[in-house]
Formats: structure tokens, C-alpha cells, sequence
């Protein structure tokens, strides 16, 4: 890096809501609700991704404590809000995905919304990088990212998985706070596919190695939010962008808005998703309501919101997880 990278938690400004706290001072603490102390929720196998990140094995993945956007809707709610997670180092983070990668054979290794540790995400895989080579690096965030630090990112990351969840500022504003989000989120996804490209197509059964996948959630109530949204990103980057179209909303807590306080229903997802293939998109993943997860094994029951609390925090039975072993949580 070419910066004294853990400096950066004492005046932060590692997101765009730039709070610019002295989040090593412990007292002190920025929108995303985090010290310079790494707090993890969960270390383990999901398969709750796309399929060519899914795989067969699982998507190694690391939930953290916390997060800078903290939509009022997070279906992560326990570790976005809640503070849910227990303290860690970057060494016993390369530990615990080492032994992810060993015992479960995952295909990736992936970070979820990593952006208030980043410090934390380089040191760990720089000690990965000694060991672990070959897998897939992900970076599995909001769309609400510094271009600065993505910049930063390029380096370790292979694969961008971001969402663009707003096209209309007054609805970001309300439920995320941050009514830049469209604008921001849109020039931040042109930099990831500018590092990257598009998501590489893969075969039957194989995993992507790089590229860019996004993702957008249709929240009840806004389906022109929704379509807004992907007539966006269909005129910026055309008809090649893989997408994936997300309909598991699921109100966690009570929301002010009535509207979000239920599913979308079956007419709302069609009129999106009808949309989506007028515009033409050649790639889509898509999550139809009424299916759990992500629509990726569609005969098993995987619950859509999940419990950090559990050992399997998303319930899949068939394998294993490090936490499980040592206590993580
Ligand atoms: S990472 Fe946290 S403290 Fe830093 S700028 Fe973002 S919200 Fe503020």
C-alpha cells in the first residue's frame, strides 16, 4: 500500500460519509458505529450468492460488524444496527479463512460490506497472499464507496460485487441517509468496471475468477425506484452488464414507511422484471418472489433473513462452518 493504511482510522474518512473520526480513540465513533477494533459476525461457507460464485462448495465468506450505510431496511439487521460480532485480529481473520478454504473447499474468498475495516481486509490478505493463491478475491459491497479507496481496492480485489440500490435521491435519503447515493453509486460501478470488466461467463459448474456483478433490490412499495434504477445502468454500461434481480425483502424491523412493512408482491416484481428484459439485459440472475435465498437451490429451504446468533447463521445443513468449531461468535 501506499499509505500507512491502519492511519487512516484516525481521522476516517474510508466511506463517503467522510465523518472524519478518530475511530482509534474507542469513545469515538462514525455513521457506520465502528472503532478501529475489527469485529467479525460470521467466517464460513455461504451459498446464498450467485451461482458462479455459489459454486458447488460455497462462497468463503466474512461478515462484518457494522456498516456505513445502515439502510433502515438492512435484512442484515443484526450486525448492521445491532452491533452483533465479537472482536478480532487481521491474523486470526487469515486464520479462519484458511481453515474455510482448507476444511470446506469454498470457492472464494468474499467480504460483505468491508469498507469501514478496508485497513483491516488489506493487512489480512497480504498474510493470506504468503499462503493462499488461486482463489478469487471479492468485494461484495453497497455502491456507496469512496472512488479513492476503490482505487486502493484494485490491487486485491478480483471480483466487484455491488448494489445499486437508488435511483431517485429523495428514497435514499429516507432510508439510508445519503440522498448522493444514485450519482456516487453510479460512478463508483464505472470504476469497478473499468479495474475489472464484466463478470467472465463460466461454464456449467464453474465459478467466475473476475469481474463485475450487480445486484439491485426491489423494495415494496418503490417499483419505480426499481425500474429507474436499471434503465441507468442499462444506458451506462449497455445490455452486457450481468445483473441480479433481488426480490427477498423482508421488513427485519418495523418500518415508519407502511409500504415497507410487507413483501413485494408477484405485480410489482413483474413490472420490474418486465422491464428488465425490454431493456434487453443479456445476463440476469433473478430471485422470484416466493423463492427462499437466492434462487440458486430452489428445492432447499435456505431462510432469506439470516441469524448471526446461530453457528449457520443462513441454515444450510450440509457443511460445516469455522465458527462452528471455534467459537467465533
Ligand atoms: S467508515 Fe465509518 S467512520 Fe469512516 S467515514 Fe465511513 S461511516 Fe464514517
Amino acid at each position: 500500500m501506499k499509505f500507512d493504511l491502519f492511519s487512516t482510522y484516525k481521522e476516517c474518512r474510508l466511506c463517503p460519509r467522510r465523518c472524519g473520526v478518530d475511530r482509534t480513540k474507542r469513545e469515538k465513533i462514525g455513521f457506520c458505529g465502528e472503532t478501529d477494533r475489527l469485529r467479525l459476525a460470521y467466517v464460513g461457507p455461504h451459498f446464498g450468492e450467485e451461482p458462479p460464485l455459489t459454486g458447488t462448495r460455497g462462497s468463503g465468506t466474512v461478515f462484518f460488524t457494522g456498516c456505513s450505510l445502515r439502510c433502515s431496511y438492512c435484512q442484515n439487521h443484526q450486525i448492521s444496527h445491532d452491533g452483533f460480532g465479537r472482536e478480532s485480529e487481521a491474523d486470526e481473520l487469515a486464520r479462519l479463512l484458511k481453515a474455510t478454504i482448507k476444511k470446506d473447499g469454498v470457492h472464494n474468498i468474499n467480504f460483505v460490506t468491508p469498507d469501514h475495516f478496508f485497513p483491516h481486509v488489506v493487512s489480512t490478505l497480504e498474510i493470506l497472499k504468503k499462503e493462499v493463491t488461486g482463489l478469487p478475491v471479492i468485494f461484495n459491497v453497497s455502491g456507496y464507496q469512496s472512488l479513492d479507496l476503490l482505487k486502493d481496492t484494485n490491487e486485491y480485489a478480483d471480483i466487484y460485487l455491488p448494489d445499486y440500490k437508488y435511483s431517485d435521491p429523495s428514497l435514499a435519503a429516507r432510508l439510508s441517509g445519503c440522498p448522493d447515493y444514485p450519482g456516487l453509486a453510479l460512478d463508483a460501478i464505472a470504476e469497478m468496471v473499468k479495474q475489472k470488466g464484466f463478470l467472465d461467463r463460466t461454464e456449467k459448474g464453474e465459478t467466475a475468477l473476475k469481474g463485475v456483478l450487480v445486484r439491485h433490490l426491489i423494495i415494496p412499495g418503490y417499483p419505480g425506484n426499481s425500474i429507474n434504477a436499471l434503465t441507468t445502468l442499462f444506458l451506462e454500461f449497455g445490455s452486457k452488464l450481468p445483473l441480479s434481480l433481488m426480490s427477498q425483502y423482508h421488513a427485519v424491523k418495523p418500518q415508519k414507511d407502511p409500504l415497507l412493512n410487507r413483501r413485494i408482491r408477484t405485480d410489482e416484481f413483474e413490472k420490474v422484471y418486465g422491464h428488465c428484459l425490454d431493456l434487453g439485459f443479456e445476463e440476469i440472475f433473478v430471485q422470484f418472489p416466493g423463492q427462499q435465498g437466492r434462487a440458486l437451490f430452489p428445492s432447499e429451504s435456505i431462510p432469506f433473513v439470516p441469524d448471526f446468533r446461530k453457528s449457520r447463521p443462513f441454515g444450510r445443513p450440509s457443511h460445516s462452518s469455522v465458527d462452528n468449531d471455534r467459537g467465533l461468535c
